[in-house]
């Protein structure tokens, strides 16, 4: 059988691929990117599924609107109203199956092959994908300790037609990095003044353990300026509930048409329970609890490798999220070092596949979340007596 160049170009989730052999249940895996399942609030999502049902009936089971349950629509529109300030009515916002949909559909109405996408590099594998499916040409500038090289950014877009720029500010993944206020204005004033669709995908934000939030660089500044969030990380991946957020009323028309072409709209009845469980729930208090958890994780794994980890080694230091990179000595390959690991049954995510132009990394990502601080920290001990 014959392919499409667009599926031959795109590259495999490697993830994927890596979680197969680290699943095995003697394995320490610090590789996935999955939310701790114990803080999904099953008992509050087991009565949120009754009380849908018992109010809603047959809607639940009824196809719906491409845009999304409007009370859903609303209740998110309220609360980026309430906590950023932004002037975010239903209209704007649709709902998609998990960010991941909003990623392919805006590439879907953004990009023609060969169109220029500018991302961080290192940069989410996800979208990595999601793009790659429209071909486009890649362009990455590198993601420094407090935000995007400027320089580089600003030359790239003198210099080149790009058409897209995809970022993660907050607790980015793969490197749990956080862009400065600083940075996050100067950078809107430099992609202000191109021609440019600006994506913002923001799945981490609430999960903050130290520091200031801090504000959004496109969402209530630029024309063409797409917020991305999820339900994903403080709820629940599973029901796949995510949602974009522009106030471009041309881009919005289009993506309704592509998610019609894709699958006609998100699922209705894990709209109707998520909106269910946020009425009748303490969301504020719920993600309070995970982030207790993740700092907890966070600090026993930035303590372990300062005990463990030999000085040639550098790592990041999250504010908040799921990740920690892990930078070693130049010349050194993550993948050599993963093979090894493996030998000691501790696994994490060779850098490459989070690169679009090159290979052989000496980076890796690690992530906290998924182990208790005392397998954290004899996984930390396994890896330190490799490095
Ligand atoms: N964006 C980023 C940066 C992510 O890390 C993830 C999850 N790994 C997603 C989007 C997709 O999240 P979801 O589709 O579950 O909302």
């Amino acid at each position: 059988m014959k392919y499409s160049d667009r599926i031959l170009n795109t590259p495999s989730s490697f993830i994927r691929d890596i979680l197969k052999v680290t699943d095995a249940p003697d394995v320490i895996s610090f590789a996935g990117g999955l939310p701790n399942p114990v803080s999904f609030p099953i008992g509050d999502l087991q009565e949120s599924i009754e009380g849908a049902i018992k109010k809603n009936g047959s809607k639940l089971f009824q196809y719906s609107t491409t845009e999304g349950y409007l009370p859903l629509r609303e209740m998110i529109a309220a609360k980026y109203r309430r906590k950023f300030n932004l002037d975010v009515n239903p209209e704007d916002v649709l709902i998609t199956n998990g960010s991941q949909q909003a990623l392919e559909l805006l590439g879907k109405v953004i990009l023609n092959k060969g169109d220029q996408v500018l991302m961080e590099e290192p940069g989410y594998l996800g979208a990595i994908q999601a793009f790659s499916l429209c071909e486009p040409q890649f362009l990455s500038v590198t993601l420094e300790e407090d935000g995007l090289d400027l320089v580089k950014l600003e030359e790239m877009l003198k210099t080149n037609p790009v058409k897209l720029i995809y970022c993660v500010p907050n607790f980015q993944n793969p490197t749990g990095l956080t862009y400065s206020l600083e940075k996050r204005k100067a950078m809107r004033d430099i992609v202000s003044k191109y021609d440019v669709a600006f994506i913002e995908d923001d799945p981490y934000g609430e999960l903050r353990f130290r520091g200031e939030s801090l504000p959004y660089i496109g969402a209530g500044h630029m024309e063409n300026s797409i917020l991305l969030g999820t339900f994903s990380k403080t709820v629940t991946p599973g029901m796949r509930l995510g949602f974009l957020i522009t106030k471009n009323t041309e881009l919005m028309r289009h993506l309704v048409t592509a998610k019609q072409g894709s699958d006609l709209h998100t699922n209705i009845f894990t709209q109707y329970v998520i909106h269910e469980y946020l009425m009748n729930n303490p969301y504020a208090e719920h993600v309070k609890k995970i982030i207790a958890l993740y700092e907890e994780q966070a600090t026993a794994m930035l303590d372990a490798m300062e005990a463990y980890f030999p000085k040639t080694v550098s790592w990041t230091k999250p504010e908040g999220g799921m990740f920690i990179w892990v930078t070693l000595p130049e010349g050194l390959s993550a993948l050599d070092v993963f093979q090894k690991a493996m030998e000691k049954k501790v696994a994490f995510v060779p850098g490459d596949p989070f690169y679009t132009h090159k290979r052989g990394v000496n980076t890796f990502r690690l992530n906290y979340t998924n182990a208790t601080p005392d397998v954290i920290r004899e996984g930390i001990k396994r890896l330190g007596s490799i490095l």
